[in-house]
């Protein structure tokens, strides 16, 4: 344990608290989009936070798990099968991927949601086999591809121009799934209208995939209005588990 994040024993209430209101949120979220609530899972985003917060929200039901670094990820996934043997929530990374960590990130991610390239989606699908030989997964990697709403290539995504030639690089390989799409609200930009502009290029994507139906859209500050735009994905870190640290070691 580190000074951030000090043990604290009510720790379990809080994050109980925590995961109470985001899910009443997400709810009434749906509600007022004439939408049901379970067409929006949640994901619980656990950087910087320890595994001992994993377990806890473990324990408190929630099974699924955001992480945007493959190694704190691996090391926490480590950690969380230690302190609960045998439980097995599934881990999506979020955050940008090199495609030398393609084969680590293999052996323990549901799904990458931050597919922004043909080359990364060629390094996963040639690094699943391998976690499939070596037993660390049991099958294909579900991905999502990272659409740019801003334009921005310092934040990820590929733009709106590309999104149809990667999503048939990916529909065509072995070992990767194509499930749908994700994207972050550009920063300063209009959010209606980035996730508008989402919501229409999920509606295309599914003309020529019809199993590509996930939206991972909305974060803490805007997941009830990316539920408006048709978010079947949110990933939340700070309503439910506090701010996080400024700087992380
Ligand atoms: C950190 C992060 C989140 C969660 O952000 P909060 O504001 O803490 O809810 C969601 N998505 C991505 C890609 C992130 O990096």
């Amino acid at each position: 344990m580190t000074a951030a994040h000090p043990v604290r024993r009510d720790r379990r209430a809080e994050l109980a608290a925590a995961l109470e209101t985001v899910r009443g949120r997400v709810a009434a979220a749906c509600t007022a989009a004439g939408r049901s609530a379970d067409e929006v899972e949640l994901v619980a985003v656990t950087k910087t936070r320890p595994a001992s917060d994993v377990a806890l929200l473990v324990d408190l039901g929630q099974l699924a798990f955001g992480e945007n670094r493959p190694q704190e990820a691996a090391a926490k996934v480590a950690e969380l099968t230690e302190l609960r043997a045998g439980c097995t929530p599934r881990w999506h990374l979020v955050g940008s991927l090199q495609r030398n960590k393609a084969r680590s990130v293999a052996a323990w991610a549901a799904r990458v949601e931050s597919v922004d390239s043909a080359r990364l989606a060629d390094a996963l699908d040639a690094a699943v086999p391998r976690a499939v030989d070596s037993g660390e997964r049991a099958g294909p990697l579900s991905v999502l591809i990272q659409l740019s709403l801003d334009g921005d290539p310092a934040r990820g995504g590929v733009p709106a121009g590309q999104l149809a030639e990667l999503a048939d690089r990916i529909a065509g390989s072995g070992g990767l799934v194509l499930h749908g799409l994700m994207a972050v609200a550009p920063l300063g930009g209009d959010p209606d209208r980035a996730f508008a502009a989402l919501q229409e290029a999920a509606g295309r994507l599914r003309n020529s995939h019809p199993g590509a139906r996930v939206v991972s859209a909305g974060m803490t500050a805007d997941f009830e209005r990316a539920i408006r735009y048709g978010s079947t994905c949110v990933r939340v870190g700070a309503a439910l588990l506090g701010d996080r640290p400024l700087a992380s070691p």
